[in-house]
C-alpha cells in the first residue's frame, strides 16, 4: 500500500490543487492532504478553516482515498509518522521550480527514504493560484472557474460581499 503527502498551504484550495489531488489520487492508495503554515505567509483562513473548505471540494468530487490533515514542522517528519513514502507537489510555471527543487533536495537529504514527485498543472490552471483567487475576489471581480462553490462562498463571506466600495471594507490583504 503506497500512502502519498500532498503538503500545502490551501489558503484556500482551488481547482488547481483539486487537479492535482484527484490525478494524484487514481495514483496513490491512499493520499493525505496535509495543510501546513507557510512562515512566509500571512493566511486568510484559519487552518480548521481550510480543512473544511478542503474537505467538503473532496466530497463533492467523491474521492475515498483522500483525508485531509493538518500538520506543522517537517514535511518528512510528518510522511514518515504516517508510513508515507512519496511527497506530491504540482508544478507551474518556472517561478515554482526553483524553490520546488531546493525542497525536494533538502527533504533527500533529510530523508532519503522519501520521494518527491511532481505533477504538471493542467494548462487551464497553469496560472491559478489561492493569493491570485482572493486578489478577484478583493477588486470584486468573480473566480469562476477557478474555485468550487463552497470556497467562492467562503471568501465573499470573508472578505465583504460583492459590489462593496473600498473604503467600506475591511482591508485584508490578498497575498
Ligand atoms: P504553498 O503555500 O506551500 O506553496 P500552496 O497551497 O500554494 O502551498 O500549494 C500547494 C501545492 O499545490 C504546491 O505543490 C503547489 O505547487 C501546488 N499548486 C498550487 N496551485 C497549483 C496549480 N494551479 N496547478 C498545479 N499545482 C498547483
Amino acid at each position: 500500500m503506497t500512502i502519498a503527502i500532498c503538503p500545502g498551504s490551501f489558503d484556500p484550495v482551488t481547482n488547481g490543487h483539486l487537479d492535482i489531488i484527484q490525478r494524484a489520487a487514481v495514483i496513490f492508495d491512499e493520499l493525505i492532504i496535509a495543510v501546513g503554515n507557510n512562515p512566509g505567509k500571512k493566511p486568510l483562513f484559519t487552518v480548521e478553516e481550510r480543512i473544511e473548505l478542503l474537505e467538503k471540494a473532496i466530497a463533492e468530487i467523491q474521492l475515498t482515498n483522500v483525508r485531509v490533515d493538518h500538520f506543522s514542522g517537517l514535511q518528512v517528519e510528518y510522511a514518515r509518522a504516517n508510513q508515507a513514502r512519496v511527497i506530491v507537489k504540482g508544478l507551474r510555471a518556472l517561478s515554482d521550480f526553483e524553490y520546488e527543487f531546493q525542497m525536494a533536495l533538502t527533504n533527500k537529504k533529510l530523508a532519503p527514504e522519501i520521494e518527491t514527485m511532481f505533477m504538471m498543472t493542467a494548462t487551464e490552471y497553469s496560472f491559478l493560484s489561492s493569493s491570485l483567487v482572493k486578489e478577484i475576489v478583493y477588486f470584486g471581480g468573480e473566480p469562476v472557474d477557478l474555485v468550487p462553490t463552497v470556497v467562492l462562498d467562503a471568501l465573499h463571506k470573508k472578505m465583504g460581499s460583492r459590489g462593496k466600495k473600498d473604503e467600506e471594507k475591511p482591508f485584508i490583504n490578498p497575498s
